[in-house]
């Protein structure tokens, strides 16, 4: 098959030909229809990610079409459309058995703990636990989108951060996760302020929902600006980002008793990021993290995308071929675009 590989941290990805996977007992192979492009897959290209071995093929948002399965598998067989959440569960830990497969104990990530899906096929463990049905009336280019980005944003704001109609709700960072936050929040009722540094960010961001945008190089504080626009502060806040300045940003722009998510990855030289802890404590706030979002809770998501009420499919803003993806990835650290854009490994 062909696959993007790398060889070397940092130096461009080639499309080559490699060995096509084979399905363990109780995987599946999927035959890759599209696979979003992510900050994620940039972080690991660039060896932030302890989980990567080279030589490499990146690729963790994908939905496709089952190849072959496993003799263990009883769920799926060849033909099914299909997509996983980013965090692929072993079904049988601690963790699992708790409902909670996104924080499973000994899971798996196409992508990063093995090949993913920038390529024609990619391997999928445990797919009784781990696949989920993509719905006919949707695209393979969307649901690729749904099992990183937009699952995450899901988690973070309704499952992690108990998103009410009426309040408010601040989205530091307005990537793909970011808009997908502005979108399921304004679609909870809430009223969403968006932080970015880039105005066609904010522009789609008003256009998904965002009641209020912060120009991040315009407003030196963006926490005391949305204070002020918020009438005390958000009651929800979530960094989208991921970097010391956008967290500190979203724990201090909160009310009291208010809730941050962080779900953007903050990778730093020690592995820690500084958090400022005693407004946590004075104003009793809630510091939460998200990761990913288990199969088994796709149902509600995939219902709020089926009623209209979301749109993830607006969030796609190009589609490329496989030939493209080095360089696309190359430039999602220097200049990330606004939307998220597709790669079609058949095309
Ligand atoms: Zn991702
Ligand atoms: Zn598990």
């Amino acid at each position: 098959m062909r696959a993007v590989v790398f060889e070397e941290y940092g130096r461009l990805a080639e499309v080559r030909e490699v060995a096509d996977p084979r399905p363990a007992e109780h995987g599946v192979v999927v035959r890759v229809e599209a696979t979003g492009l992510c900050r994620s897959d940039w972080h690991g290209w660039q060896g932030h990610d302890p989980d990567i071995t080279l030589p490499h093929v990146p690729g963790h948002e994908l939905a496709g079409v089952v190849e072959a399965a496993g003799p263990r598998v009883t769920r799926w067989r060849p033909g099914d459309r299909v997509t996983v959440p980013f965090v692929c569960a072993c079904g049988t830990c601690a963790a699992c058995a708790a409902g909670d497969q996104q924080v499973c104990e000994r899971q798996t990530q196409p992508g990063f703990t093995h090949w993913g899906s920038f390529a024609q096929y990619v391997a999928l463990d445990h797919a009784d636990v781990n696949l989920v049905a993509v719905p006919e009336e949707m695209s393979y280019a969307t649901a690729a989108s749904l099992g990183c980005r937009f699952a995450t944003a899901f988690r973070a704001v309704v499952q992690q951060g108990r998103t009410a109609a009426g309040e408010w709700v601040a989205v530091h960072g307005c990537g793909g996760v970011g808009l997908s936050a502005v979108m399921i929040a304004a679609a909870c009722g809430a009223r969403v302020v968006a932080v970015d540094v880039s105005p066609g960010a904010l522009e789609l961001a008003r256009e998904f929902g965002a009641a209020a945008c912060v120009d991040a190089t315009r407003v030196p504080d963006t926490a005391a600006e949305i204070r002020d626009l918020t009438g005390g502060g958000a009651h929800l806040s979530l960094d989208a980002l991921g970097s010391p300045g956008t967290c500190a940003a979203s724990v201090n722009c909160l009310r009291r008793r208010g809730r941050h998510v962080q779900v953007g990855l903050l990778p730093s030289a020690d592995g820690t990021t500084p958090v400022p802890m005693a407004r946590a404590i004075a104003l009793e706030l809630e510091l939460l993290g998200s990761h990913g979002m288990a199969a088994h809770t796709y149902p509600a998501m995939l219902e709020l995308v089926r009623s209209g009420a979301v749109r993830p499919d607006r969030l796609v803003t190009a589609t490329i071929p496989l030939d493209a993806a080095p360089r696309a990835l190359a430039g999602m650290g220097s200049a990330p675009a606004a939307g998220v854009t597709v790669v079609e490994p058949w095309r």
